[in-house]
């Protein structure tokens, strides 16, 4: 399912200009059969005695509104989530320290840990964020230097100096 309208075959990179020029694009996988709707929005899921048995969708319009009188359910007993990232989970450990030691978090959308990328130290006393809780979505290398550098902001803080490995 995809809300947006379906993409031409060729972009045309004049009339959208200068926003991306987007095209029909089929993977392996939905070339082996995937049927794909566009201009379909998710609306709820819909089950029986705590089951999942359907996600209910609808058609929208250009403005990406539900068009009324076009929901329709697709039978479903299992749903994968698969929208990209949507921000750190908050429950569990984060949540409690959220709650009881206000666990700062910053202005973007997916509400990531707030934490500089110098000392790495959230808001709450000993405790740190590197990598994707910290700075949103991003590549592995990052999650690698900013993890390295944490453990050495870390390691500064519980012995006064860094010890360099030989
Ligand atoms: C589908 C996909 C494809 C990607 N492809 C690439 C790519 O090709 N190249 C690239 O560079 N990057 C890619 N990335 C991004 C890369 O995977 C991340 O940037 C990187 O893994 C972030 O590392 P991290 O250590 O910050 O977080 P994570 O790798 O997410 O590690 C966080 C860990 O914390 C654990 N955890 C969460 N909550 C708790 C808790 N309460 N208690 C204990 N443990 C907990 C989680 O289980 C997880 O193991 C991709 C990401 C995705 C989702």
């Amino acid at each position: 399912l995809d809300i947006r309208p379906q993409p031409p075959e060729k972009e045309d990179k004049l009339s959208v200009w200068p926003y991306w020029a987007t095209k029909m694009r089929t993977s392996s996988s939905q070339a082996e059969g995937a049927e794909r709707e566009f201009q379909v929005a998710t609306l709820e899921f819909i089950g029986e005695e705590g089951q999942l048995t359907g996600v209910k969708c609808c058609e929208v319009d250009e403005k990406r509104k539900p068009i009324a009188g076009t929901e329709f359910v697709i039978r479903a007993d299992l749903a994968f989530i698969a929208i990209g990232f949507a921000g750190p989970a908050m429950a569990g450990v984060a949540a409690e320290l959220e709650g009881e030691m206000k666990i700062t978090t910053d202005s973007r959308r997916s509400r990531n840990v707030e934490a500089n990328d110098r000392d790495y130290r959230t808001s709450v006393d000993r405790l740190y964020a590197a990598g994707d809780v910290r700075r949103g979505q991003s590549l592995v290398v990052w999650a690698i230097r900013e993890g390295r550098q944490a453990a050495r902001s870390i390691d500064e803080a519980l012995m006064g100096t860094t010890v360099l490995p030989r």
